[in-house]
């Protein structure tokens, strides 16, 4: 069986998949309704809010979009911490609609800069909100999120989370961190196919939103809610299978337990770390802020990255990620989130050491 280990889509239990393979139901049926209010309930716990979660329909790069269009206008300032590919993304999702973004931008590797933080929250008052990663995929970066979210709050700015690679397997307790809009995707963390985004929106979210004039339609949080307090109703068509699978895995994920997530994602992103080091690879991330869902590893030594996933997939039947944008051909991207367990990680390891040869990597 291939050995998916890539950040996403992640790979899914047999229980996840046979949940979707069940007939249409009517979207707008009891049955449908009481699954929705179900789940919604489930994921509450799993990302500690008690303030509203939505589940909708999309890729996480639209909970993204929806983030930004339902608490912002145009020419509204805005702060945006970018760390890699996805930060910047978030960034121009924002100068898109309009905002006026200031960025602050760390090295590709390096963890957000605190100090920068805080030095544009105290010379710029006007500021609407920050947005920021918490876990950068393309770098394998975890932000020290809880530092940068309290810099924010203390200064009453609003807090915008791509939490799309972390939360349901990191630890972010988003109401007691004092996260307003909280974005993750169903294809990361949660063992279940792309499709679907959950996105949380705090009582401070709710009131910019009734100042936000950034043009929506289909991500609307106002029409989400008002379908929702109809018992369980979405505006549009939900993506009705990858609920029955959310619904499976959140009832998986609380039976582990959340600190049990976290603490196997933990053991995940140390074995991933301390092997790939035994190899005699380094890690492209600062290591105090290494991901614990996935490890990007530099392609040094003669080591050819791209020839590198090649290998190991042809011949060893496993995915690795290569690198995005500027990392691309530079290092490689090992997925532990999610569905991970240690035996899946010791196969790549063991894979690893007579591929890493095949792709030109001389060890010293
Ligand atoms: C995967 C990912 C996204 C993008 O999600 P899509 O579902 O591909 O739109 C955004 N941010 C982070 C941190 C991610 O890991």
């Amino acid at each position: 069986m291939t050995n998916l280990r890539i950040p996403g889509p992640t790979p899914c239990p047999s229980e996840v998949l046979q949940a979707m393979g069940r007939q249409m139901v009517n979207h707008r049926g009891g049955e449908f309704m009481q699954i929705m209010q179900d789940t919604t309930a489930k994921l509450k716990k799993l990302f500690l809010t008690q303030h509203d979660l939505f589940i909708l329909t999309g890729s996480g790069t639209g909970g993204l979009e929806a983030a930004v269009v339902n608490t912002l206008s145009p020419g509204d300032r805005v702060l945006a911490v970018s760390i890699g590919v996805f930060g910047d993304r978030f960034g121009n999702i924002a100068k898109t609609f309009g905002a006026d973004v200031t960025w602050v931008k760390s090295t590709w590797g390096q963890a957000a800069d605190i100090n920068a933080v805080k030095d544009v929250l105290a010379k710029d008052p006007a500021l609407k909100a920050v947005l920021v990663t918490h876990n950068e995929t393309s770098t394998g970066i975890t932000n020290p999120l809880k530092e940068i979210a309290a810099a924010v709050k203390a200064a009453g700015k609003l807090l915008l989370v791509d939490a799309i690679s972390s939360l349901g397997s990191l630890e972010f307790p988003v109401d007691e961190w004092g996260a307003d809009v909280v974005v993750a995707g169903s294809q990361k963390s949660w063992m279940v196919p792309p499709g679907l985004v959950m996105v949380s929106v705090s009582p401070e979210a709710w009131q910019a939103n009734e100042q936000a004039k950034m043009a929506r339609f289909y991500w609307d949080f106002g029409k989400a809610k008002k379908y929702f307090e109809k018992g369980g109703q979405t505006p549009w068509t939900p993506a009705v299978s990858v609920v029955f699978a959310l619904s499976c895995a959140c009832d998986m994920m609380l039976a582990e337990g959340l600190p049990n997530i976290i603490s196997r994602h933990a053991r995940l992103g140390q074995m991933t770390r301390e092997g790939v080091k035994a190899l005699g690879l380094k890690l492209f991330a600062d290591e105090k802020y290494a991901s614990n869902t996935v490890t990007a590893v530099l392609g040094d030594n003669g080591l050819d990255a791209k020839k590198l996933t090649k290998v190991m997939r042809e011949e060893y039947d496993i995915v690795l990620s290569g690198g995005q944008m500027e990392l691309e051909g530079k290092i490689f991207r090992i997925g532990h989130l999610g569905w991970a367990h240690e035996s899946d990680i010791q196969q790549v390891l063991d894979a690893l050491k007579t591929a890493l040869p095949k792709a030109g990597f001389q060890s010293v």
